[in-house]
Formats: C-alpha cells, sequence, structure tokens
C-alpha cells in the first residue's frame, strides 16, 4: 500500500505541483486548504507524513502543528514564506521534523519526504556509547545530554548533529554533509537548515557549546579540551 502525504496549503499554485510530483513518487496524496481541513483529513484518513504551510487561512500552521503532536508523532515537514520563520519555529520547538523556506524546489521537497520515510520505522536506537567534549556529555543510549551535569532538553536533531560532530572530533564537516549524515539527504539542499540548528545548540549549551565554526567550510568540534 502507497504511503499516504497529507498536504496543508491554501495556495493552489503551490499545493498542485507539490501533489503531482509526491504522486509520481508513488506517494497516495491529500490536500488541505486550511487547517480545520487538516485537523478533520488526520482522522479520517491518517497520513504517513505531513507537509504544513505556516501560513494558513484560519488555523496558524504552528498551532496545527501542536494539535497534530497533542495525539501524534506522524512526520511533519513545516513550509514557510520568510527565512526568519524558521528559526522561529525551530526555537518554539513545535515538534516539525523538518523545515523549508518557499520557493522552494518540488524536487528537493520529494528527497526530503522520502528521506524522512526512510528513516521513520528505524525509530529505536540501538548503538549506545558515550561522548564527552569539556561540560557536555552526550549519551546516546539514554539519548541525553548533560551540561556541567544537568540534563539539557536537546530536540531530536540537534541531539543527532551534536553527536555527530563530536563522533568526527577534530574533522570538518560541511554542511552538506552534515545534511546528509543527520538528516538523511542526498539531494543538495537547503543547508541554512544546519546553521539554525548550530544556533540552537549554542543558545542551549552557551560557553560550553564545543561546535565551532570553520568560515566557508562548514562546522567542527575541537580536539583540544579535556573532559571535565
Ligand atoms: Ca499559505
Amino acid at each position: 500500500m502507497a504511503e499516504r502525504i497529507l498536504i496543508v496549503e491554501d495556495e493552489i499554485n503551490i499545493a498542485t505541483p507539490v501533489k503531482t510530483y509526491l504522486e509520481k513518487a508513488g506517494f497516495d496524496v491529500d490536500h488541505a486548504l486550511t487547517g480545520a481541513d487538516a485537523l478533520r483529513l488526520m482522522e479520517a484518513t491518517p497520513p504517513n507524513l505531513i507537509v504544513l504551510d505556516l501560513n494558513l487561512p484560519d488555523i496558524d500552521g504552528l498551532e496545527v502543528c501542536r494539535r497534530i503532536r497533542a495525539s501524534s508523532q506522524v512526520p511533519i515537514i513545516m513550509v514557510t514564506a520568510r527565512d526568519d520563520d524558521i528559526d522561529k519555529i525551530v526555537g518554539l520547538e513545535v515538534g516539525a521534523d523538518d523545515y523549508l523556506t518557499k520557493p522552494f524546489n518540488v524536487r528537493e521537497l520529494v528527497a526530503r519526504v522520502k528521506a524522512i520515510l526512510r528513516r521513520a520505522p528505524t525509530t529505536a536506537q540501538p548503538i549506545g556509547g558515550v561522548l564527552t567534549h569539556g561540560g557536555v556529555s552526550i549519551d546516546r543510549g539514554r539519548h541525553e545530554v548533560m551540561l556541567n551535569g544537568a540534563v539539557v532538553q536537546l530536540a531530536p536533531k540537534e541531539f543527532d548533529l551534536l553527536w555527530t560532530l563530536l563522533e568526527e572530533r577534530g574533522n570538518v564537516l560541511t554542511r552538506d554533509q552534515l545534511l546528509e549524515r543527520v538528516w538523511g539527504y542526498t539531494f543538495a539542499g537547503d543547508t541554512r537548515t544546519v546553521d539554525v540548528h548550530v544556533r540552537q545548540l549554542r543558545r542551549k549549551l552557551g560557553d560550553d557549546c564545543p561546535v565551532v565554526t570553520v568560515w566557508g567550510v562548514g562546522y567542527k568540534v575541537g580536539d583540544d579540551a579535556a573532559p571535565a
């Protein structure tokens, strides 16, 4: 049975090509024009993934996302018309799995949908291990990050990003490499997602955040900090 995608978008000229491409990629696609429609369709024909526009005529996309999250862990890709919205949404932690800024390449959206759905069934992370750097310690088995002995709440992608950079300690990873390793994209796409998540890590870990910007290249964790 084909996986079902729900597009929530009031602009027909955006929704139509998205629907067409997703159908060509083998998905069953539902389209809701409003937030209320989306919540109704969620119940009637539960989707495997939702592409959710932030700016809807009735209920705000963020509110729709919150209401869906109250009862479901279905993957959600949020779409916004403005770049700085992404910072805001990530900061609010409403529980979206990914973000795209309009105008976006429809093939990129399809690539992201596929990447997320490939990952979705493997929610259990069997690989354990603990990595530390200065006052930061990240425990993969317990999915827990400690900052100077206190637990810090990280979003799943922030966690994976920090783990990946610590695992590759001393090596620079480009934004494209990080997108591929953490988000699972093979499509060279919107690398801003990486920057937004690094900003969140710095906000949450403060001066202890081990992630260093390597200008013009990407990010790394230095290999010079002694464990606390
Ligand atoms: Ca809209």
